[in-house]
């Protein structure tokens, strides 16, 4: 009998948004309730993931700070933990050769990267420890504006005004730069369309979104509509389409899409940008899961929908993380 061919199989598959349980929650070493864990990537046959500090947007004083930076550190050293010296679990690598080797060598990649510039409050210095702690992309805002830039959502809780900034602040400005000198890739998941079109315009190194979907198939501010796509392209940067229920489609909840969903904004993200420039960031353990794709364990069923619809193992080869290495290369060739 012939074996049916498995599109997931020789892929080195990157998942390049993942949140962590925060501060307490299920171990990343055992197949527990977390949708990514370690055993759980080893099923699904992840190869890399880019575990985010996320740092919810608080105030701007002194003391809203502080906290931001401790919860960004503490939260840093929880994802290098998944990656035990005794080599019990996952492997640090923070070079697009590290995560080639890991994967050769059958470990997990752990990639670390920040949610929210407030992480560095307004201190350019701390880029630069994120950097040698590994942090690969730090997305510029969470919702909410911060000191660096406005949000794609402004929070009426912290008494956000529609645009605060007119996209980036001189301060967001002076971060992108030092990011680049750094080998860290902005991420503009998150940001107002303004502050999108002025990294990409800045930028010495290709711009990602890491976890965005596309506006034209579900009306959503966090969405990116055809002009960003096409503002991305242009810097040879990447949408990486992400599987918030109701980024895929308006007001759906997760029981009620499958793969399909997913499939079709990776679908229109490739139509208008090209198979080079598009990608795949779950939001797992961060409001990420549809129905046939609730963890990481199930990522395959994910290759299968895209296999179905015609992609080669090139093509998928690059959707699922040759794209993403690439932009690493590129981070790393301008570092200074
Ligand atoms: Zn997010």
């Amino acid at each position: 009998m012939l074996k049916t061919p498995d599109p997931h199989e020789g892929i080195l598959a990157i998942d390049t948004h993942v949140d962590i349980p925060w501060p307490t929650g299920p171990s990343p070493f055992a197949d527990g309730a977390r949708c990514v864990d370690l055993p759980k990537l080893k099923i699904g046959r992840i190869a890399g993931v880019c575990f985010v500090a996320y740092v919810p947007q608080f105030g701007r004083d002194a003391a809203g700070d502080a906290a931001a930076v401790a919860r960004a550190r503490a939260m840093l050293d929880a994802i290098a933990g998944m990656a035990p010296a005794d080599g019990s679990g996952g492997v640090l690598a923070f070079t697009a050769d590290a995560i080639e080797a890991a994967y050769a060598a059958g470990k997990t990649a752990i990639i670390p990267a920040i949610e929210n510039g407030y992480a560095m409050a307004k201190d350019l210095s701390l880029l630069d420890e994120y950097a040698a702690r590994g942090v690969r992309y730090i997305t510029i805002t969470h919702n909410g504006h911060n000191d660096l830039a406005d949000a794609a959502i402004p929070r009426k809780d912290l008494n956000d005004v529609e645009a605060e900034h007119g996209g980036l602040s001189e301060l967001g400005v002076a971060a992108v730069k030092r990011m680049n000198e750094l080998g860290i890739l902005p991420d503009i998941s998150h940001t107002s369309k303004t502050t999108m079109l002025q990294v990409v315009k800045l930028s010495r190194v290709p711009v990602m979104a890491s976890h965005s979907c596309m506006r034209a198939l579900c009306d959503h501010p966090r969405n990116l509509d055809d002009e960003q796509l096409e503002a991305l392209r242009g810097t040879g940067g990447l949408v990486q389409v992400t599987m918030v229920s109701n980024f895929l489609r308006p007001r759906a909840r997760a029981r009620d899409l499958t793969v399909a969903d997913i499939a079709d904004h990776i679908d229109y993200a490739v139509g208008k940008m090209g198979i080079d420039h598009v990608g795949i960031g779950s939001d797992f353990d961060g409001g990420g899961g549809v129905s046939d794709y609730r963890n990481a364990a199930q990522s395959p069923h994910l290759t299968e929908e895209l296999a179905r619809r015609g992609y080669d193992h090139a093509a998928l080869s690059k959707i699922w993380g040759g794209n993403f290495l690439r932009l690493l290369r590129q981070a790393e060739a301008i570092k200074i």
